[in-house]
């Protein structure tokens, strides 16, 4: 019924709710309301009730995990969503596990986080001219969203690029799901992707042009800073730097040497 305000658990909240929000502020205001994918919100609220030992002490976030870091970043880093006992703990996006660990660090190396780990949501972290965020917003079984999950989610990250995009130069785009599930969330938010789609690859690099007139965005594709990954050394610490300091460079952000 026009008028409505929509149901959180309607599949079709995120369509409804990200395009009212006027500020990033809004956005992450409302992304944690979110119940539209039931599967992710059963999983989500399970991993809170079950814990790991080591946080049991924890009242986990368990909900959607909206994205970090400043309303006027030039640069996004863009991965697949947060981890149960990760980012659902600590209701801060690639905060509180191993993947985090190394990216946050990374930054840090190069100046763009005021702190070389982030550990909760209260923990001083501020991050200079970069937003992290992902393409899911809640944590998936077997960190795998289903399509459908993913193609639910899309509004709010379409939503969160769309208000970067007066500033945003750069996006680095971590793991190929992620690298697949930007391309229609940016012709969603007015952008031109690439034809035909580049394939995704650790250093691949594609412009995004802007019909309307805005500044070309270059998108950075660098492996997900998994635990697998960074185990079997797909992705060393260098790499993962290197990577995130391509996107920084392409941004026009300043970086420690
Ligand atoms: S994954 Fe996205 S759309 Fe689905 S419930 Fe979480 S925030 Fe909502």
């Amino acid at each position: 019924m026009p008028g409505r305000r929509p149901s959180a658990q309607a599949p079709g909240f995120p369509a409804r709710a990200a395009p009212g929000a006027g500020s990033l502020s809004e956005l992450d205001a409302v992304v944690p309301a979110c119940r539209a994918c039931p599967r992710l919100v059963e999983w989500r609220e399970e991993a809170a009730r079950v814990k790991r030992r080591a946080f049991r002490d924890w009242e986990y976030w368990a909900r959607p995990v909206p994205g970090f870091g400043p309303a006027d970043a030039p640069l996004a880093i863009v991965g697949l969503a947060p981890a149960a006992h990760g980012g659902n703990r600590t209701g801060r996006i690639f905060t509180g596990d191993p993947s985090g660990d190394a990216l946050y660090a990374a930054l840090f190396e190069i100046g763009l986080a005021s702190q070389p780990r982030a550990t909760h949501r209260d923990d001083g972290m501020a991050l200079h001219g970069v937003r992290i965020t992902a393409a899911v917003h809640c944590a998936p079984p077997a960190n795998r969203p289903t399509t459908a999950e993913r193609d639910t989610c899309r509004p709010w990250l379409a939503r969160e690029l769309e208000l970067l995009g007066p500033t945003l130069r750069a996006i680095v785009v971590l793991g190929g799901f992620a690298w697949q599930a930007l391309m229609p969330v940016l012709a969603g938010a007015g952008w031109r992707p690439p034809r035909p789609r580049p394939a995704f690859g650790h250093g691949t690099e594609a412009l995004v042009s802007d019909p309307r007139g805005g500044r070309d965005v270059c998108l950075i594709g660098g492996y997900h800073p998994s635990r697998r990954n960074m185990f079997t050394r797909t992705l060393t610490p260098a790499m993962l730097h290197d990577v995130v300091r391509r996107g920084a460079e392409i941004a026009e952000l300043p970086v420690r040497p």
